[in-house]
């Protein structure tokens, strides 16, 4: 039964729209259960009704046009109820109502279970039978699950309206969907699905344009993979025994096979391209290997999809690198990666959209590094529904509208123009120094190190480069970069900024970043090998980078090193150690190396509470915010379901930071902020007003934080600060931070202006 329940699933989950999915739906839960009946009837809140959509066994004309009035019959019960009704004889029950009233032989059994999402009945999911029986607790639990897969797809075909045509009724107001606010303003544009490659299960519906070209591109592709295959045969000749070989013969054929090519090609007649096409194939032909009995044919499944990976993988790379993005491209995908945002040219760039990741997770601090409207972690993104579509992307409130109507576009054309001119009035603190009103200095530095810019936004503007993350460097090759490679970069950005210090993080790789060549697989990956762990196991790693970043900093001495991930003082000492040796040996070597600042991230709550024996072996500490608010409070910053509770105000994350700070100041030592908090305009009089020396935010920050600066005292700050810090709740800490931005009139700057 488990197959079948995730056969059904992925047929709903591919079906192109809900009418196809119910389709599927109803007649394989029929033929799964063995009832005589399967209908799915969908509750319309403004009629009043529950309207049969889909049945397998009722007659067809029946669909649209049964309705029952909401609170009527069983099916009412049902979803009146939001719980299972299981009755061996239904004619009996007080509520029975005859469904389609035309006199055949009744229907006894009756199985309703409600279609729920987020504590709303959707519909009713129905099940009936001739005979009396009652239904097993495993059937009943089989349709729960479907149903529960069922109201996923039903939320979404409303909020496409595409449940509104279904219904035939008027059309609903426009709906959005609600995913994390992760970086402000509002982009309008057309939908450009990315997905990563050689994944058939990521591979999206698109329109074909030329099915002739794409007909030859599959068959390319396809004699691709057979000569590969072919290939492989040839130099395994030796090695494998006879029955094995037939392995590979067997793979030809199935390759070769008229299911595989011909209804591959008749599916790219039929209007999908080629990846999509053959993503459907596979499917199809994975469904039936599901079906059989025997095991180990049934396995053979793994070796189709194998096939359909190495034909798509041919298809991407033999596919022209696709350089045609609309004017107004809004980025949208499952997930998105800092190298499919840095393929789009800037000025085409209107937004950004995806299923996965939150307003920490680094393509967020990219795109708010690049001022791109950004909503992450929109769950209910129907991702292989949306190429080319009409969208509207409002990073202020982490909403994504896919039906706009006239009213939504015309509001965020106001909310757009608003922007810019806000966006020039911002434009006048350009070159004004970055102090309070009482004429304190808070120097705001740039983060970067995200993309190899020739030259970063932002660059004029800061005080240098208070984070650069070198991972980006590492990520774009593949292998690891040499001394020589290194030092080619590191140079670079030191001269762009020089003589303004910059602060260049070792390589802080793990969690969420992974290098494609040093593959780490891990089921708790933040809590994993990550940072200074792996450079501290691999010496020949962390000494080559440190080794590059001295010899780049020669005759500039505008460096700074910085240490990500310190948990323990040990750790600190075997990095000084390695730090100093490479010094040592370049001074050796006859290169004019001096040892620079070093600095420790503190980004872990252990650091926090150590803070004082770190900051006396160093010469600075700087807050990663970001990774101290995940540690501390529990919540994975990459994870959409539990952004809700990722709170950079929370008042245990306060706290936490005066520690630091105190611990900093009893050694004397600075401490700079560079975690997201620094850039957010709302967080600016509390860290002024806490004593941090230094903010390192995005480029989009900048000129936002230095207006709120401009705006107030550090008195006022640090009465902010004290009343903050009575605070029990990080709400509490929200709205006292909102309501000095309304005070000084900077409001604006965290949400639209209206
Ligand atoms: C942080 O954790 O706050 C930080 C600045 O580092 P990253 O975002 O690169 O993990
Ligand atoms: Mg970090």
């Amino acid at each position: 039964m488990l197959a079948t329940l995730r056969r059904i699933i992925e047929a709903v989950d591919k079906a192109p729209t809900l009418d196809a999915a119910l389709s599927v739906l109803v007649r394989d839960v029929r033929l799964a259960i063995g009832a005589d009946v399967c209908s799915v009837y969908l509750t319309d809140q403004e009629r009043r009704e529950h309207v049969l959509m889909a049945t397998d066994g009722l007659p067809a004309g029946a669909v649209g046009r049964v309705r029952i009035a909401l609170h009527r019959g069983l099916i009412g019960r049902t979803a009146e109820r939001a719980d299972i009704i299981n009755l061996d004889d239904a004619t009996t029950h007080p509520s029975y109502l005859a469904v389609t009233g035309n006199g055949e032989e009744p229907l006894h059994a009756f199985l309703g279970v409600p279609i729920i999402q987020h504590r709303k009945v959707l519909g009713v999911l129905v099940l009936r039978q001739r005979a009396p029986r009652r239904f097993a607790d495993d059937e009943v639990t089989f349709v729960v699950t479907l149903a529960v897969q069922l109201a996923a797809a039903i939320a979404i075909a409303r909020t496409t309206g595409e449940l509104a045509d279904l219904q035939s009724g008027p059309r609903l107001p426009t709906r959005y969907l609600k995913g994390i606010a992760a970086a402000p303003g509002v982009g309008t544009g057309t939908a450009y699905v990315v997905y990563p490659p050689a994944d058939l299960d990521a591979v999206p519906d698109k329109p074909v344009t030329d099915p002739d070209a794409e007909i030859v591109a599959f068959r390319a592709a396809v004699g691709g993979v057979a000569k590969d295959i072919a290939g492989l045969a040839e130099r395994l000749a030796d090695a494998l025994r006879g029955e094995d070989q037939a392995l590979f013969e067997a793979w030809r054929l199935m390759l070769e096979s008229e299911t595989f090519v011909a209804e591959t090609i008749a599916r790219i007649r039929a209007g999908n391209w080629a990846q999509g096409a053959l993503r459907d194939t596979v499917a199809e032909l994975l469904a039936e290997f599901d079906r059989i009995d025997d095991p180990y044919l049934r396995e053979r499944g793994a070796d189709v999809r194998d096939l359909g990976c190495q034909v798509l993988l041919r298809l991407q790379r033999g596919a022209p690198m696709r350089t045609a993005f609309p004017a107004q491209t809004l980025l949208v995908g499952d997930e998105i990666s800092a190298m499919q945002l840095a393929a789009v040219p800037r000025d085409s760039l209107a937004g950004i959209v995806s299923r996965r990741g939150s307003a920490s997770s680094h393509v967020a601090i990219l795109a708010r590094g690049m001022g791109v409207p950004a909503a992450l972690g929109v769950l209910e993104l129907p991702v292989s529904r949306l190429e080319g579509r009409p969208m509207i992307v409002d990073g202020y409130r982490g909403r994504v509208y896919m039906q706009p109507s006239a009213a939504v576009v015309t509001e965020y054309r106001r909310l757009a123009e608003e922007e810019r001119a806000f966006s020039a009035e911002l434009e006048t603190l350009r070159h004004l120094p970055a102090e309070t009103i009482d004429g304190f200095t808070l120097p705001l530095y740039l983060n970067t190190g995200l993309v190899l810019e020739q030259r970063p936004l932002g660059m004029d503007e800061s005080a240098g480069v208070g984070l650069y993350r070198t991972e980006l460097p590492f990520m774009v090759r593949d292998r690891f970069p040499g001394e020589e490679t290194q030092l080619r970069d590191y140079r670079r950005v030191l001269e762009t900024f020089a003589p303004r210090p910059v602060t260049l993080r070792t390589l802080d790789v793990g969690g969420d970043k992974q290098l494609p060549y040093f593959p780490v697989a891990e089921s708790n990956p933040f809590l994993g090998w990550r940072g200074i762990r792996i450079t501290r196991d691999h010496p020949e790693i962390f000494m080559t980078q440190v080794r590059a970043m001295l010899r780049a900093a020669i005759g500039l001495d505008n460096m700074q090193l910085l240490l990500p991930m310190i948990t323990s003082v040990d750790e600190l000492d075997d990095a000084l150690t390695l730090i100093q040796r490479a010094c040592d040996e370049l001074a050796h070597e006859g290169h004019a190396v001096r040892l620079p600042p070093v600095g420790v991230m503190v980004e872990v709550p252990a650091a926090v509470y150590q803070a004082d024996l770190l900051a006396r072996r160093v010469s600075f500490l700087s807050v990663g915010t970001n990774d101290l608010t995940q540690y501390l409070l529990a919540v994975d910053r990459n994870n959409a379901r539990v952004a809700a509770l990722y709170d950079e105000f929370h008042p245990a994350l306060l706290r936490a930071l005066l520690q630091v700070v105190e611990g900093a100041r009893a050694h004397g030592r600075e401490v700079s902020i560079c975690g997201e908090l620094a850039g957010d305009p709302r967080a600016t009089p509390i860290l002024l007003g806490m004593g941090v020396h230094s903010l390192s935010m995005g480029a989009g920050s900048l000129l936002r934080v230095k207006g709120v600066l401009r705006s107030i005292s550090r008195a006022r700050a640090k009465e902010v600060l004290g009343r903050a810090l009575l605070c029990e709740s990080g709400a509490c800490v929200h709205r006292l931070a909102m309501a000095l931005l309304e005070e000084i009139g900077l409001g604006s700057l965290v949400r639209p202006g209206r």
